[in-house]
């Protein structure tokens, strides 16, 4: 745990007991700040005053005692409206901060020259945050990992000289980090996601524009229009930019030309690294992630040798088109975090022949905008309540079953993948729904998929 020692002596109100609320009030606590917490869930303040913490409904506080409002990020700071706590802060003249906020207060206070990654993006933070701490760790950097990818930043272990912080950040943990400073900061993309939240697509790009602009070195990918502006301001702010794109061949900084990362620089490029044969580094989306976390590398100090060894050995993330095990030459790939048509379609265009088991409870829109991977699919395998109308979407175009269980679509797969004539193929779990039909969520999902490949004839296991 980082001890909140920046807020010693004084009071601070925190709201939303969640999670990294949680161990955000035990921080502070244990640095010797006065807190007083709330949650609209009163299972959660009970919680809470189990734990030790002092609660009380922050309606009634004396908020000019209080010096900030310590917010957890999924409530509200400004869309579709503040939430009450954010009012009566606002009101008082106090400040709004979140748990990155105190940690980059505690790094300044402690050990201001220990390097911090901050990584943001609408898709592929989590996959860059481990990356790059994948490689550090390999490297034999002493590295610590957190923020939004699950482990709350204010559990990691404190700063000191030499350590690592990879971070990574939502928009509403940068909304509520004013003075986010990180040594190298990624921006991976912009596209529209969370508007709810967040009011207009302008408005979430200025919030992941804070984070780089903070930066030392800002990392940015420019393949979207608002990236490549965001670069574009920043660097003429002063500060230093490394571009990155999966898309176009760039005069300076670092692209992916297929599988190949190159590395250009005054005028020339080079090979950095071969992507190709990296399992879990697969498509052009990771090659947008594997660029930025090169590049991230580089700006800290690692060497070339170094940075290949992290991505050679890379075991990927869960449930996110993870390959898990094998039979002969075909793969098992699970992607159950694919809730949703979009996130479905990095997997289904990083593969060429697929054995797809899709379905679970349905989203707005189906599979329909899936369609021009179709031609790449042997066969799918339908499960759960989504079953019928992606069977009808699929009509004549894709043969399929209706498997109903995750169970009997592994064991069909698995069968037919191995007669395909047509040489090496993947059974995929990419549902494009969510779970809650058949499973508590993704990730149980995903753990039952392993469970039913890891029982088959034959299987070599990958994980
Ligand atoms: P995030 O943490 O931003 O949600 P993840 O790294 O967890 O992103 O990846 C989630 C899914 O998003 C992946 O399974 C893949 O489908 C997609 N994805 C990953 N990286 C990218 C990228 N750079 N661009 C577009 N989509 C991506």
């Amino acid at each position: 745990m980082i001890p909140v020692t920046t807020f010693a002596g004084r009071k601070v109100a925190l709201f939303g007991l969640g999670g990294s609320g949680l161990a955000t009030a035990e921080a502070l606590v244990a640095g010797g700040a006065e807190v007083t917490a709330w949650d609209d869930n009163p299972d959660s303040v009970a919680k809470a005053a189990a734990g030790g913490i002092a609660t009380m409904d922050l309606r009634g506080a004396d908020w000019q005692a209080i010096t900030a409002l310590v917010l957890s990020p999924g409530v509200p700071l400004t869309h579709p409206k503040p939430h009450w706590s954010v009012d009566l802060a606002r009101h008082a003249g106090v400040e709004i901060i979140g748990d990155v906020e105190l940690f980059v207060r505690e790094r300044r206070a402690h050990a201001p020259d220990c390097p911090l990654i901050a990584i943001t993006g609408t898709n592929g933070k989590s996959t860059t945050t481990a990356l790059i701490a994948h490689i550090l760790k390999t490297s034999g950097r002493d590295t610590q990992l957190g923020g939004n990818i699950g482990t709350a930043v204010l559990t990691l272990d404190p700063p000191r000289t030499g350590r690592f912080y990879v971070v990574e950040c939502s928009s509403y943990q940068i909304d509520l980090a004013p003075t986010l400073d990180a040594t190298t900061g990624i921006l991976l993309n912009v596209t529209p996601d969370h508007l709810d939240r967040h009011g207009t697509i302008q408005h979430y790009a200025d919030i992941k524009e804070r984070l780089v602009a903070g930066s030392g070195t800002a990392i940015v990918g420019v393949d979207d229009s608002f990236s490549s502006l965001i670069a574009d301001r920043v660097e003429r702010a002063g500060t230093k930019v490394v571009r990155i794109s999966r898309r176009h061949v760039l005069a300076e900084g670092i692209y992916a030309e297929g599988s190949h990362l190159m590395r250009a620089h005054g005028g020339t490029s080079a090979l950095f690294f071969d992507l190709s044969g990296i399992e879990t580094l697969r498509g052009g989306h990771n090659a947008q992630n594997a660029a930025a976390a090169v590049a991230a590398c580089l700006a800290v100090g690692l060497d070339e040798k170094d940075i290949a060894k992290g991505l050679k050995s890379f075991p990927g993330l869960k449930h996110r088109m993870q390959p898990v095990a094998k039979i002969g030459e075909v793969v098992f790939v699970n992607d159950s975090k694919a809730t949703n048509a979009d996130a479905a379609a990095p997997a289904l265009s990083s593969y060429e022949r697929i054995y797809w088991i899709a379905g679970g409870l349905p989203k707005e829109g189906g599979i329909t905008s899936l369609a021009p991977f179709f031609p790449k699919i042997a066969k799918a395998y339908l499960i759960g309540e989504a079953a019928p109308a992606f069977a009808a979407t699929l009509g004549e175009a894709v043969p399929y079953e209706i498997s109903g269980t995750l169970e009997k679509a592994v064991a069909h797969a698995a069968a037919d993948a191995a007669r395909d004539p047509q040489g090496p193929a993947a059974v995929m779990l990419s549902p494009a729904c969510a779970s809650f039909d058949q499973y508590k969520n993704f990730e149980l999902r995903g753990d039952a998929f392993v469970g039913h490949v890891a029982a088959l004839e034959g299987v070599t296991m990958l994980i």
